[in-house]
Protein backbone atom coordinates (compact mmCIF):
# COMPACT_ATOMS: atom_id res chain seq x y z
CA UNK A 1 0.00 0.00 0.00
CA UNK A 2 1.62 3.30 -1.03
CA UNK A 3 1.46 5.62 2.05
CA UNK A 4 3.87 8.83 1.04
CA UNK A 5 2.97 10.34 4.25
CA UNK A 6 4.52 7.47 6.48
CA UNK A 7 8.10 7.89 3.73
CA UNK A 8 7.93 11.17 4.28
CA UNK A 9 7.94 10.98 7.77
CA UNK A 10 11.01 8.55 7.75
CA UNK A 11 12.96 10.82 5.22
CA UNK A 12 12.57 14.29 7.92
CA UNK A 13 13.49 11.84 11.00
CA UNK A 14 17.22 11.15 9.03
CA UNK A 15 17.52 14.87 8.18
CA UNK A 16 17.09 15.78 11.69
CA UNK A 17 19.96 14.07 13.20
CA UNK A 18 20.85 16.96 16.00
CA UNK A 19 24.07 18.58 15.13
CA UNK A 20 26.90 17.67 17.23
CA UNK A 21 28.61 21.72 17.70
CA UNK A 22 25.22 21.60 20.75
CA UNK A 23 22.85 24.15 19.09
CA UNK A 24 19.61 22.02 19.49
CA UNK A 25 19.38 22.10 15.53
CA UNK A 26 19.46 19.35 13.02
CA UNK A 27 22.68 18.93 11.44
CA UNK A 28 21.13 19.72 8.20
CA UNK A 29 19.69 22.98 9.34
CA UNK A 30 23.12 23.82 11.21
CA UNK A 31 26.61 23.02 10.17
CA UNK A 32 25.96 20.85 7.72
CA UNK A 33 25.57 23.38 5.41
CA UNK A 34 28.89 24.34 5.04
CA UNK A 35 30.42 20.91 5.65
CA UNK A 36 31.50 18.80 2.84
CA UNK A 37 28.66 17.44 1.10
CA UNK A 38 26.87 19.98 1.87
CA UNK A 39 24.64 22.88 0.07
CA UNK A 40 26.73 25.79 0.78
CA UNK A 41 30.01 24.18 1.74
CA UNK A 42 32.59 25.99 3.28
CA UNK A 43 30.13 29.13 3.55
CA UNK A 44 30.18 29.56 7.11
CA UNK A 45 29.48 33.53 7.27
CA UNK A 46 31.21 34.71 10.78
CA UNK A 47 33.86 33.52 12.81
CA UNK A 48 31.27 31.46 15.11
CA UNK A 49 29.27 29.53 12.85
CA UNK A 50 32.88 28.89 11.49
CA UNK A 51 34.15 27.44 14.74
CA UNK A 52 30.61 25.44 15.48
CA UNK A 53 31.39 23.80 12.50
CA UNK A 54 35.16 22.98 12.43
CA UNK A 55 33.97 21.72 15.73
CA UNK A 56 31.12 19.27 13.81
CA UNK A 57 33.76 18.35 11.59
CA UNK A 58 35.91 16.85 14.08
CA UNK A 59 33.15 14.86 15.70
CA UNK A 60 31.95 13.97 12.30
CA UNK A 61 35.58 12.91 10.92
CA UNK A 62 35.51 16.13 7.91
CA UNK A 63 39.23 16.31 8.10
CA UNK A 64 38.88 17.52 5.02
CA UNK A 65 37.06 20.31 6.08
CA UNK A 66 38.92 20.99 8.98
CA UNK A 67 41.86 21.67 6.81
CA UNK A 68 40.21 23.94 4.31
CA UNK A 69 39.15 26.03 6.77
CA UNK A 70 42.33 26.52 8.51
CA UNK A 71 44.73 29.72 6.73
CA UNK A 72 47.37 28.52 4.98
CA UNK A 73 50.81 29.62 7.10
CA UNK A 74 49.67 27.86 10.20
CA UNK A 75 47.85 24.93 8.51
CA UNK A 76 49.47 21.41 9.71
CA UNK A 77 49.99 18.77 6.66
CA UNK A 78 47.60 16.33 8.64
CA UNK A 79 45.44 16.49 11.73
CA UNK A 80 46.27 13.50 13.02
CA UNK A 81 49.67 11.22 12.41
CA UNK A 82 48.96 7.57 11.16
CA UNK A 83 47.22 5.57 13.89
CA UNK A 84 46.82 8.29 16.22
CA UNK A 85 43.45 8.28 19.00
CA UNK A 86 41.43 10.56 18.38
CA UNK A 87 39.57 12.13 20.91
CA UNK A 88 36.01 11.47 21.17
CA UNK A 89 34.83 15.13 21.30
CA UNK A 90 31.34 15.56 23.65
CA UNK A 91 30.46 18.80 24.27
CA UNK A 92 30.86 22.45 22.80
CA UNK A 93 30.74 25.53 24.75
CA UNK A 94 30.89 28.91 23.12
CA UNK A 95 31.94 31.11 26.16
CA UNK A 96 32.25 34.24 23.62
CA UNK A 97 32.64 35.67 19.89
CA UNK A 98 32.85 38.66 18.59
CA UNK A 99 33.75 40.32 14.65
CA UNK A 100 35.86 43.16 14.35
CA UNK A 101 34.02 46.45 13.30
CA UNK A 102 35.38 45.90 9.96
CA UNK A 103 34.01 42.79 9.01
CA UNK A 104 37.71 40.87 8.45
CA UNK A 105 38.81 39.27 11.73
CA UNK A 106 37.24 37.74 14.97
CA UNK A 107 37.83 35.56 18.09
CA UNK A 108 35.98 32.73 19.43
CA UNK A 109 36.37 31.34 22.99
CA UNK A 110 35.27 27.99 24.12
CA UNK A 111 35.24 25.25 25.96
CA UNK A 112 35.40 21.65 24.19
CA UNK A 113 35.18 18.30 26.25
CA UNK A 114 36.44 14.98 24.86
CA UNK A 115 37.54 11.63 26.05
CA UNK A 116 40.86 10.06 25.14
CA UNK A 117 42.60 6.92 25.90
CA UNK A 118 44.75 8.94 29.05
CA UNK A 119 40.76 10.14 30.49
CA UNK A 120 39.25 13.54 30.07
CA UNK A 121 40.59 16.33 27.74
CA UNK A 122 38.91 20.11 28.94
CA UNK A 123 40.53 22.10 26.16
CA UNK A 124 39.69 25.86 26.29
CA UNK A 125 40.89 28.38 23.28
CA UNK A 126 40.42 31.72 22.09
CA UNK A 127 40.73 31.19 18.61
CA UNK A 128 41.48 34.18 16.47
CA UNK A 129 39.52 33.71 12.67
CA UNK A 130 40.00 35.74 9.18
CA UNK A 131 38.31 36.90 6.48
CA UNK A 132 39.95 36.01 3.18
CA UNK A 133 39.90 37.70 0.19
CA UNK A 134 37.27 35.81 -1.31
CA UNK A 135 34.80 35.99 1.64
CA UNK A 136 35.53 32.56 3.13
CA UNK A 137 36.67 32.69 6.91
CA UNK A 138 39.66 30.30 7.79
CA UNK A 139 40.80 29.52 11.70
CA UNK A 140 44.33 31.43 12.19
CA UNK A 141 45.70 30.28 15.21
CA UNK A 142 44.40 30.81 19.14
CA UNK A 143 45.68 30.61 22.92
CA UNK A 144 45.05 27.64 25.08
CA UNK A 145 43.69 29.02 28.23
CA UNK A 146 43.54 27.08 32.07
CA UNK A 147 40.04 25.12 31.80
ZN1 LIG B 1 26.00 23.14 14.31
Amino acid sequence: MNNPRKKKGRREAADASLCPCGSGLALSACCGRWLSGGTSPLGAPDPLSLMRSRYAAYVLGDDAYVLATWAPETRPRDLFAPGEPRPKWMSLKILESGTAPDGRAGEVEFLAIARTPQGALRMRERSRFRREPDGRWVYVDGDQLDP
